[in-house]
Formats: C-alpha cells, sequence, structure tokens
C-alpha cells in the first residue's frame, strides 16, 4: 500500500519554516574516520547512567559491552572500536548544564576489531520477549529524541493492546537530515526494523510517517517494503509543517488520535519509534551489532563541507569538523536544530548516541535576537502552540517560579519546540523559561523523593532500635527467670543433700560398736557371739537386707 488514498488530519498550530536540509545532502554519508581517543560517556540519555564493566588498562573490542544498564530506564554501553581503556574519570559532556559527568575513554588500535557477534537472521523464531532483550543488550536508545532506551517502548505490558507501531521519519526541524539521508540510502534497514519492532510489539500493522519534502526517501522507502513483500508497512506521506515530527502532533496527523494530556501514545494504541532506531535494532538483532554508531548530520554555514556521517558514540567533535573541511567564519556550535538545540561550548566534546546535527550556525542560520520587551498579550504564541497550550501563562507563571501553576497550564505536555518564541514579537525567550520551570520542579521532586527515602530510613532505624530494645529487655527477663528457677533447684538440691548426709551420719553412729560391750561376762560374750554368728548367716543367704532394716 502506497498510502496515498489514507486520510490526514491536522494538529492545531505549527509553522512553515525554512528547512535548509539541502545544505547537506549533496553527497553520500561518509564514513568518520577512527579517532585516537573515544569518549563514552556513561549516560548519555534519560534514566540512570550505566555502571562500567571494565578497568582502566583494560584492553576491548569493538562491540563489546563496557558498562551494563542500572536500573528500570537504563542502557548498556559497548565499545565503538577496538582499543585499550586508558581512563575512567569526569569529562566534559555534551549537554546543556555545561557539566562534567563520568566517561570510560579508550585509546583505540586502529584495527577496530569486532568481539563475537551473534546474528538471528530469522526474527520471527524469537519471542518478542527475546526481541526485548536483544535489543536491551544492545543498548538501543530512541535516536530521535531525548534517548529513550528503546526496550521500554516496546514492552507495553500484557494488558495493553497497541495495534499500531508509528515509524517516525517526519524530521521536521530545518538543517537537520541524518534521518532523510538513512532512509534515502538504508531503507531496506528502516523496513527490515520495522518488521521485527512489529513482531516485538505484535501490533498489527506499521505505519511510516515521513513529511513530503523528502521525495527520494519516500522512493527509497517504497521500494524497500515492494521488494520485502510487507503488507502491513504503509508509507504515509504528510504535508511539511513544523513540530509534525513531535510524537503527538505526528499521531494525530496520520491517525486522527489525540493523545490525551500527560499521557503516552499507549494509551491510544500507538507506540512511536524513530525510523533511525528502526534501522539500529535491524543491526542488532540479524547482524548481532549493538549501538555503536550513528548518522550525524554536519551543517550550517559555519561548516566547511555539510553532510552526514556515520560516526562512532564517543567521537570527539572537532575530529568530525577536520573530516567535514573545517569550519568558515564565526559560529555558534550547536547539537541539534536551530529550535529544539543547545548551544555546545567546546569542540572537544563526544558525538552521544543523541547526538543527531552538529550545526555550526553563523548569524545568517541563526540572526540574534533583538532585545527581549514586555509581553504585550498579543495571544500569537497560543494560536501557534500545537501542544495548544496558553505559552504566555506558562511564562508568567515560570518567571514567577510559580511552579504549582505552571503545571496547572500543563507546563509538562510543552514539547519544546519553540514556536511561541520563534512567532513572539517582544522576543521572549519564551522555551529557555519553561526548560528553567521543568528542571526546578524535577529538582524539587528528585530532593522530595530523597527526603522521603531519607524519612522512611530514619524510621525503619527507629523501629528497628525499639525492636532491638524490646528483644533484648525479653531476653533479660527470659535469663532472669532461668536464674531464679535454677537457684530454687540449687536450694532444693541443697536441702536434699543436707537430710542425705545427715541420715548417713546417723546410719554410720548406728554402725560404730555399742558403748556397753565392755566388762562382758564370758556367758554374755558367747551369746553375742552367737547373734554375731546367725547375722552374719542371714547375709550370706540373702537375709541381711532384711535384718539391716529390723536394725
Ligand atoms: S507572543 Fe509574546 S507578546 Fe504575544 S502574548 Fe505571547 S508571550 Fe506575550
Ligand atoms: S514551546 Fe511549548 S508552549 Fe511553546 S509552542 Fe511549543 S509546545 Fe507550545
Amino acid at each position: 500500500m502506497s498510502g496515498v488514498t489514507r486520510k490526514l488530519w491536522r494538529f492545531p498550530g505549527g509553522i512553515h519554516l525554512e528547512g535548509h536540509k539541502a545544505i547537506s545532502t549533496g553527497q553520500p554519508i561518509a564514513e568518520a574516520a577512527i579517532p585516537k581517543e573515544l569518549v563514552i560517556p556513561l549516560q548519555q540519555h534519560i534514566g540512570a547512567a550505566a555502571k562500567p564493566l571494565v578497568r582502566v588498562g583494560d584492553t576491548v573490542l569493538k562491540g563489546q559491552m563496557i558498562a551494563q544498564a542500572e536500573g528500570q530506564v537504563s542502557a548498556p554501553l559497548h565499545a565503538s572500536s577496538s582499543g585499550t581503556v586508558i581512563a575512567i574519570e569526569e569529562r566534559a559532556v555534551p549537554h546543556p548544564s555545561g557539566l562534567n559527568a563520568p566517561c570510560i575513554v579508550i585509546e583505540t588500535d586502529g584495527h577496530d576489531t569486532w568481539c563475537e557477534l551473534t546474528p538471528h537472521p530469522e526474527f520471527k523464531q524469537l519471542e518478542p520477549q527475546e526481541l526485548r532483550n536483544l535489543i536491551r543488550d544492545a543498548g538501543i536508545v530512541g535516536l530521535g529524541g531525548a534517548g529513550f532506551p528503546s526496550f521500554i517502548k516496546l514492552n507495553p505490558g500484557g494488558h495493553i493492546a497497541i495495534d499500531t507501531l508509528l515509524l517516525n521519519g517526519a524530521e521536521c526541524e530545518p538543517y537537520i537530515s541524518c534521518d532523510d539521508m538513512l532512509m534515502r540510502e538504508r531503507a531496506d534497514e528502516v523496513i527490515r526494523g520495522a518488521r521485527i519492532m512489529r513482531h516485538a510489539l505484535q501490533a498489527r500493522k506499521c505505519l511510516i510517517g515521513i513529511e513530503d519534502n523528502k521525495p527520494e526517501a519516500i522512493a527509497a522507502l517504497r521500494q524497500a517494503v515492494t521488494g520485502l513483500g510487507e503488507k502491513e508497512i504503509e508509507i504515509v506521506v504528510v504535508p511539511t509543517l513544523y513540530p509534525t515530527g513531535g510524537e503527538k502532533q505526528l499521531i494525530k496527523v496520520v491517525t486522527g488520535r489525540e493523545v490525551p494530556s500527560q499521557g503516552l501514545p499507549l494509551e491510544v494504541g500507538i507506540v512511536v519509534h524513530n525510523v533511525a532506531t528502526a534501522a539500529t535494532v535491524y543491526r542488532a538483532i540479524e547482524r548481532g551489532e549493538p549501538l555503536i554508531s550513528r548518522i550525524v548530520t554536519i551543517t550550517g554555514e559555519g561548516a566547511g563541507k555539510a553532510q552526514n556521517m556515520e560516526v562512532r558514540i564517543g567521537t570527539p567533535i572537532h575530529t568530525l569538523l577536520e573530516q567535514s573541511g573545517g569550519s568558515r567564519g564565526d559560529y555558534q556550535l550547536v547539537m541539534g536544530g536551530p529550535m529544539m538545540g543547545f548551544a555546545l561550548n567546546s569542540e572537544a566534546l563526544p558525538t552521544i548516541k543523541t547526538t543527531n546535527c552538529l550545526l555550526l550556525a553563523t548569524e545568517a542560520d541563526l540572526p540574534p535576537r533583538p532585545a527581549a520587551s514586555p509581553c504585550i498579550r498579543c495571544g500569537e504564541c497560543a494560536r501557534i502552540c500545537p501542544a495548544q497550550l496558553l505559552p504566555q501563562q506558562l511564562y508568567w507563571h515560570s518567571r514567577a517560579k510559580e511552579f504549582d501553576k505552571v503545571q496547572d497550564y500543563h507546563l509538562f505536555d510543552c514539547i519544546e519546540c519553540g514556536c511561541c518564541a520563534f512567532v513572539c514579537p517582544s522576543n521572549l525567550p519564551l522555551v529557555q523559561f519553561y526548560r528553567y520551570a521543568k528542571t526546578e520542579i524535577w529538582a524539587q521532586e528528585r530532593e522530595k523523593r530523597a527526603a522521603d527515602r531519607a524519612r522512611e530510613r530514619h524510621d525503619f532505624r527507629a523501629f528497628r532500635k525499639e525492636r532491638e530494645k524490646e528483644e533484648k529487655a525479653a531476653k533479660h527477663k527470659a535469663r532472669a527467670q532461668a536464674v531464679k528457677q535454677e537457684s530454687s533447684e540449687d536450694s532444693k538440691k541443697a536441702a536434699i543433700q543436707a537430710a542425705m548426709e545427715r541420715a548417713k551420719a546417723k546410719r554410720e553412729q548406728n554402725d560404730t560398736a555399742p558403748q556397753n560391750t565392755d566388762n562382758l561376762t564370758p556367758e554374755q560374750q558367747k551369746m553375742i557371739a552367737e547373734v554375731d554368728a546367725r547375722r552374719a548367716a542371714r547375709v550370706e543367704t540373702g537375709g541381711g537386707k532384711e535384718e539391716n532394716e529390723e536394725r
């Protein structure tokens, strides 16, 4: 099915922007050289940082897992070339905060030697859970946005029925063309990945949404679908309008379904992944290769040679610029596009899994914004907002640090597309305020969670101490009782012993010779002798006992 007859919908707001994509699509995807040093941050996306599995001095092979996922929302990391681990330390990383973070640093050996790989060419022989585990172990995260670990989105839970896998090939932001070039040159990888993901999700169909400003990519995808005879994959061509690439916006345009406020696409039976993520899933399953590289657009008027490059994760940006004809004039280095990207302060920073574009923006690309002036309440921002928010209210409350109120105005439905700031006649840096408010709210929530955990720990410690005290008291009481019982038994024993001794003394007294046997007559002595003889005779015949008792 080509998708030409499918009904399309429209999301509210949005703007038509100059694409600037042709700058970087003039030549095929180039292979970036192996850098001397790879700097691989342990945290490259949403979720917890990975935990190193290697130590300084270890030799590693390309594709070898060097850090494992830590926690529910996390992804492992793999060496993107062979070499030696020379440091595990804090380095500068590409992040809006500009802060350092722990990284594994590999000195490459130039051989690019793969570790042993385990391909699964017949993915249909694997259960969905097995596929998800392989995708998790390959370290795959969303390559089109914030880098959410892909295996989680492929596992919506048994109670939720997903009917549609929607692949996002809109790539609506100006200048960025890595997905466009991927779809042009590797459409079969995207389609193969789509089949695997559909199987993992057990989704009935797969739609691939792509903006109509990418005719070469559309043709390549259609060709790939035909070649594979895949009936359940549909290429849906949508009008070019920023920000169609937003998850909720693309769902609306392609299916007409509305994702609820602060809800997830799976609530309307849809899971969205990026086309580049799909190609990476194909490589992970059918070739056994983990995520160690991605396509990066190098573009902007400041770029010596704008192009797309297949880049190993961890490659320092300056080495890519050197391979792209260096730079021209004054420029601001931006990671991402002009609408949603953020400025980088160093070219020594490494590329990470979410580096889709390096924009060397001159004043021609990003004209300086005039000074901001007070809001005139014109309402333009609300008219243009694709999330149907009230940007000026968000702005006021963010600025006033009224974080409860800003959430009442659905701050977290804001996709930071920048449309409001783009049209604002007062040139207010609206998105910066929204990012600030989100960061503050997250920080407060983190603090609250930490305080809750600390309180729980304190309560538990107090409970444990109280329990130990009670146990100690019970033991003490039991011991005292035992001692008491023991002493009463001792006095009983002593009384018995005394009685026995008294009886013994009495017996001994009875056994002593009678005092009146002195000075006996011979007759008396004879009688006694006869009595003693009789007694002795009785003792020998067993009658002694009775005799003794009689006595
Ligand atoms: S567009 Fe700017 S000036 Fe107009 S209402 Fe929104 S924030 Fe205020
Ligand atoms: S940045 Fe947020 S508030 Fe502004 S237009 Fe986009 S979604 Fe609306």
